[in-house]
């Protein structure tokens, strides 16, 4: 009697305020293969609007569903099973939750379905594919999304505006972009810390001690576990008129040896610095496409020429102080300032760094980015190095 009591008073501590709508539940998730048909089923604790659609450049299936809680016994089915190379779940946007499965080939979708409950209680979604031949998938008929009868609430672009200044505050606004979310998990760290949730934290608090200066307007790209298109990102920044945008991300190599920060601006005329930095770059740009984004064209664009003298050399200046003050907090890479084709650096307008705060292969520096004091340090550092860019932008301002 005691222990129900207990359980009682836990439950009703554990209940949030206000009216709680159940978001629907997946438990299961698995890949199945007959002869040539591939066959993706997800366990459900209730019926749900569905969307099923696939994306070329690279061959994906996307399964858009609404806003759904992820409860699986274990991780997610082995990558590679039939034409399942990969796959990835997650909040698209508010209200949709999405399901990536990228295919080994080109493939058509011949059957999806929710099935009544079986003796369990579960309902399943299952979504069969078939190998097709490259011009039929390219066939823009073949491609259009196939739907429950019940509507799914469109995948709406997160709303996100900058609040305009109250007015007489003329503060700097700061713009800090955590880099991916929801679906896009970013690099994964030796202990299995996911990069997303851990540039959160460090983005959350460098929000903390910036706004704590009283001399800054501050912004966050996202402040939950949500995805955000590239191009999403800097607009926030740009149509609020931000003076800086500062993307916050953690790198892996597989070299577990190699650890350290480093600091980028985008690269002039789309040229890098070095190889590894482009090859940096195009993995953090292939966010887009790995959140089952359809049109990543202007990813690949390079704006070099358009991007405003005057900005990139505001960021550089940025990107040096921010060497200088993160050097005296934490390791740093050997060429530490580099130049890459990041697409979330592409404001003409908005003075932008992207700073990797270390290496997620590397165990020792992976705990220590994990700790909150190294968290603190590295955004004191980052305020200190905002605060040199500001004093110098006065000073010149003055003379
Ligand atoms: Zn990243």
């Amino acid at each position: 009697m005691q222990r129900i009591l207990l359980a009682l008073v836990l439950l009703v501590l554990a209940a949030p305020a206000g009216p709680v709508v159940a978001k629907p539940l997946v438990s299961d998730t698995r890949i199945g293969v007959h002869e040539d048909t591939t066959r993706f089923v997800l366990d459900l604790s209730e019926p749900v609007a569905w969307r099923v659609f696939t994306l070329p450049d690279p061959y994906r299936l996307v399964i858009d569903l609404p806003e759904l809680v992820w409860n699986l016994p274990s991780e997610l089915p082995p990558a590679k099973k039939g034409l399942v190379g990969a796959l990835r779940y997650g909040l698209f946007s508010p209200g949709v939750s999405r399901v990536v499965l990228d295919l080994t080939g080109p493939a058509a979708v011949t059957q999806v379905q929710l099935l009544p409950p079986t003796d369990d209680g579960k309902h399943r979604l299952f979504v069969d594919l078939q190998p097709v031949a490259e011009a039929a998938f390219n066939d823009p008929q073949a491609r259009l999304p196939i739907q429950s009868a019940e509507a799914l609430p469109q995948a709406a672009k997160a709303p996100q505006v900058v609040p305009p200044p109250e007015i007489g505050d003329k503060r700097p606004l700061i713009v800090i972009d955590a880099g991916h979310g929801g679906i896009d998990p970013g690099a994964t760290g030796v202990s299995g810390v996911l990069e997303k949730d851990l540039v959160l934290k460090y983005a959350l608090e460098l929000q903390t001690q910036l706004e704590a200066t009283g001399s800054y307007r501050v912004e966050l790209t996202r402040e939950t576990d949500i995805f955000i298109p590239l191009r999403d990102r800097y607009a926030i920044a740009e149509d609020g008129g931000a003076d800086l945008f500062i993307s916050l991300h953690a790198n892996i190599h597989p070299k577990a040896s190699i650890r350290g920060a480093s600091v980028f601006t985008l690269s002039e005329k789309g040229a890098d610095s070095d190889a590894e930095a482009a090859a940096l770059a195009a993995k953090e740009n292939a966010a887009d496409a790995l959140a089952g984004v359809a049109d990543s064209d202007d990813v690949a664009v390079i704006l070099g020429d358009l991007m405003r003298r005057e900005t990139m050399n505001l960021s550089k200046n940025l990107a040096n102080r921010l060497v200088d003050e993160v050097g005296h907090e934490a390791r740093l890479l050997k060429n530490t300032h580099r130049f890459a084709n990041f697409a979330v650096l592409r404001s003409p307008t908005v003075p932008s760094v992207l700073i990797e705060i270390g290496y997620l292969s590397n165990t020792a520096e992976e705990e220590q980015l994990r700790s909150k004091k190294h968290r603190k340090a590295v955004a004191g550092a980052i305020v200190r190095a905002i605060d040199g860019y500001f004093s110098w932008q006065e000073a010149l301002n003055r003379s």
